[in-house]
């Protein structure tokens, strides 16, 4: 063929590529992993909080000498009107399930640990095609150059244009499909733990509910950094068509909420980002593997929107496909019935099992958008707001008026249809 061959080529350096990068490296086999990036990270953003599980199995050091910013020990549920909020906070100082990091160093240090293990990369490299012959696909093509490799590994992300070349994606609908917008505000160390109530390494993760999105199907979100804080939120697409809104102005809005300007109050702004979030799921999971391809990560829309997961299923993808590339090298055997075996065990992971308890999840919310994400929030505030209330009018009639007040709005069949998608929700969560 040429001299431009190699046993696996895997497109895009983030956390699925180098997942299987470093797979293949470590079994001795021959690995290209091509970034279209200056540096593995410049082009990739996220929340941020990487899970334990899977990252210990792929970097077994990585607590100690990975770039991590903070472990998140501290989750809030922050419920939010206008200029009120509720919030539910959970502390954890017993175990570590995840951390913050920033994606510009994390990817790096990930990239450094394969190439020292053997794996050729190649950053400020983009493909434009995957080569196919006889429906096989054989290799990759740059601006400048052909290569070839017995298996190609899509790992390029969420708009994933070359698993559309060969069929296995569809064109992205906007329904789903969400914009996540990140701000980072860097802020001094000490003002951090003080202001989030964290110890020296510890961080804290916040879920934002309701106000300034207001029904529109979207969650904010605020991770702690050693040095800064990442705010940022992801909407669906077709809502901020529906709404002509800008997702930066639904960003603005949420710093300037009373309950969270406090916390960035000084701060200095560092970056800002976006990027496509694949929030399909289950639903639109494409066939992940043809002869002489895996398809991995965002990639292949493995994302579990509910929690905010895509970098384990990631990295998991990326472990598996790997597995099966090292097993289909050693028989020499790289048909689709082969590769086959990846998808096969990517569905019994706990990972796509999740995907599959939230099959509906996202799509009911999205149909009751305005009272899941809105008239609730707005009640359980105006709930707290009266019960904490001290004045001249008895606590039985402000209760009665509350409730006069929730029905007049919601009406008896709202208020049915809103407990009847709550338990297709829950039941079907539980199936
Ligand atoms: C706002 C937001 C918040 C999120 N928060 C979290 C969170 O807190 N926790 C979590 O687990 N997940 C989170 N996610 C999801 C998570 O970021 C993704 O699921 C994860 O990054 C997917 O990894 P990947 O390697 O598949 O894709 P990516 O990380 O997107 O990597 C794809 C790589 O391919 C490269 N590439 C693309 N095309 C080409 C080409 N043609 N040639 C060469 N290179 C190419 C890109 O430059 C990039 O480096 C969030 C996502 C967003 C947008």
């Amino acid at each position: 063929m040429t001299t431009n061959k190699t046993d696996v080529i895997i497109v895009g350096a983030g956390v699925a590529g180098v997942a299987a990068g470093i797979t293949l490296a470590r079994a001795g086999k021959k690995v290209v992993i091509v970034e279209r990036g200056s540096y593995a990270g410049a082009k990739n953003m996220f929340g941020g909080a990487i899970y334990d599980y899977p990252t210990r199995d792929l970097y077994p050091e990585f607590r100690e000498q990975a770039p991590i910013e903070r472990v998140n020990k501290t989750h809030k549920y922050m419920i939010n009107d206008d200029n009120t909020s509720v919030t539910l906070s959970f502390n954890n100082e017993k175990s570590e399930t995840s951390y913050t990091v920033i994606r510009a160093k994390w990817d790096k240090w990930c990239v450094e640990r394969a190439v020292e293990l053997g794996a050729y990369y190649s950053p400020m490299t983009v493909v434009r095609e995957l080569i196919v012959k006889d429906g096989k696909v054989v290799g990759i093509k740059t601006d400048e150059e052909e290569f070839y490799a017995d298996i190609v590994i899509l790992a390029d992300g969420a708009n994933s244009l070359l698993a559309k070349q060969i069929g296995l994606r569809k064109n992205l609908k906007d329904c789903e499909n969400a914009i996540g917008v990140k701000e980072v505000i860097s802020l001094p160390k000490e003002v951090i733990e003080e202001r989030f109530n964290l110890s020296p390494e510890g961080g804290c993760v916040t879920e934002i509910i309701g106000a300034p999105m207001k029904g529109i199907t979207g969650l904010g979100f605020m991770y702690t950094n050693k040095n800064s804080v990442s705010i940022g939120l992801g909407v669906n697409l077709d809502e901020l068509k529906k709404h002509k809104l800008t997702p930066n102005e639904l960003l603005n809005k949420l710093k300037e909420h009373p309950s969270i300007a406090p916390l960035i109050k000084d701060g200095e702004l560092l970056e800002y980002s976006a990027h496509l979030i694949p929030e399909g799921g289950f639903n639109a999971m494409p066939k992940l593997y043809g002869d002489g391809v895996m398809v991995v990560g965002d990639a292949g829309m493995l994302v579990n929107n509910v929690h905010w997961e895509g970098t384990n299923l990631a990295m998991m993808s990326g472990m598996l496909a790997a597995q099966t590339a090292i097993e289909a090298l050693n028989k020499n055997d790289f048909s689709s019935k082969m590769l086959s075996l990846y998808e096969k065990k990517f569905k019994e992971t706990s990972f796509y099992k999740d995907m599959r308890t939230y099959k509906d999840a996202v799509k009911i919310v999205h149909n009751n958008a305005y009272s899941f994400l809105w008239f609730y929030p707005q009640k359980i505030n105006e709930f707290f707001e009266m019960f904490t209330e001290s004045g001249y009018v008895p606590r039985r009639s402000l209760y009665k008026r509350f409730i006069k007040n929730f029905i007049k709005k919601r009406n008896i069949k709202g208020l049915i249809k809103d407990a009847i998608n709550f338990a297709r929700l829950f039941f079907g969560v539980l199936k």
